[in-house]
């Protein structure tokens, strides 16, 4: 998901897709200009990246986790115990199933689903929660199963419910991941993102968050091994944002969507709702037998958990091109567009509106 408050003056997207075209184009040409200077960074060939992983974990061993995560915690807000609730979905999964709940004062932002993977040598996390202590939370869940090192943190996308619990990994060591706009993602919005959330959360309660951008960047594909368990990650075209990254477990024939893929919380159009279409073929052709998504889950069936999101977006398309045809206005695509796919979903009130106001902006100008 995305702050609702987004939509506020602060956003540095406007809604309008002449905006987002212009942003587009910016982009082009400073990526362009970057991989002119030989800048940019690229994908590491053939995967594994043990190198960097060895050389971190000398580092490593400076650190006792337990000790510095025990010190961090004290520093958080008490909880309510059913945001930390860590699930087995499989040998060597564990999955926390986030709230259906928008951030507050009380939740820590502990809003998306988060996982982590254990190997033989060491263990990757999928996504760090809402805030440092939302993250903190989930590092002690995770010595409470391994003392192995965690070698990767990998971000699904730049949402602060998604990424803000980073910084409480820090101290671990991994290599941070994701896709390749991640990076400049995080630069535009990171700092917006940081201030709305604390003036929507309190200070509390974002007690030690930042933004730690990633240092490994994921342009089509590549391959992590984590000894005996090796993760595959996709990056994807502009769809839930421009910047969503899978991951997938080939063994156990299990893809990690981030918020490509939303189940009970209403979806949240922040990059293209048909580019989003679109990247839903082929992300169905991912041969996994079961997903656990960025939102809801833990783990459900694969492709099959696809069908209620499909069916929600190409309604909202729908809705919105028969609007936009009647000469309807942005206020009455607030109102009406998808309506009928209201009760289907939770924070529907929250989010239809919004990716009413988005999406309508991305159709007039098919
Ligand atoms: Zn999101």
């Amino acid at each position: 998901m995305m702050i609702k408050t987004m939509k506020d003056k602060k956003r540095p997207h406007s809604n309008g897709a002449c905006m987002i075209k212009k942003k587009s184009i910016a982009l082009l040409i400073i990526l362009t200009s970057l991989s002119v200077a030989g800048l940019t960074e690229t994908e590491p060939r053939g995967g594994g990246h043990e190198g960097v992983t060895s050389a971190l974990s000398s580092i490593k061993s400076f650190f006792s986790p337990q000790k510095a995560n025990a010190k961090d915690l004290i520093a958080c807000p008490k909880t309510n115990e059913q945001s930390v609730k860590i699930v087995k979905v499989a040998k060597n999964i564990y999955v926390r199933k986030g709230l259906n709940e928008i951030f507050t004062k009380k939740n820590l932002a502990a809003i998306a689903t988060v996982s982590f993977v254990v190997g033989e040598k060491s263990v990757a996390v999928i996504d760090t929660g809402g805030s440092y202590c939302d993250g903190a939370r989930l590092l002690s869940e995770i010595r409470k199963i391994t003392e192995k090192p965690i070698s990767y943190v990998i971000n699904t996308h730049t949402h602060p419910d998604h990424i803000f619990g980073n910084a409480a990994f820090e101290k671990e060591g991994p290599v941070f991941v994701g896709h390749k706009n991640l990076k400049r993602a995080m630069a535009d919005r990171g700092n917006i993102y940081l201030e709305n959330l604390t003036r929507i959360m309190g200070k509390d309660q974002l007690v030690g968050t930042k933004i730690i951008p990633p240092t490994l960047l994921v342009s089509k594909t590549t391959t992590i091994d984590l000894g005996q368990k090796k993760l595959e990650l996709r990056a994807f075209g502009t769809a839930h944002t421009d910047h969503d990254l899978t991951v997938f477990d080939p063994d156990l024939k299990i893809i990690w969507t981030g918020d490509l893929l939303f189940h009970e919380h209403t979806p949240v159009v922040d990059g293209s709702i048909l580019g989003w279409l679109e990247e839903m073929k082929k992300l169905s052709k991912i041969p996994a037998k079961f997903v656990i998504p960025g939102h809801g889950g833990p783990l459900l069936k694969w492709p099959k958990a696809l069908g209620p999101q499909r069916d929600y977006l190409e309604k909202l398309t729908t809705d919105l091109r028969k609007i936009i045809e009647e000469g309807g206005t942005m206020r009455d695509a607030q109102n009406r567009a998808a309506s009928s796919e209201k009760n289907k979903w939770k924070l529907f009130e929250e989010f239809n509106a919004r990716n009413a106001s988005t999406s309508f902006a991305e159709l007039e100008w098919e």
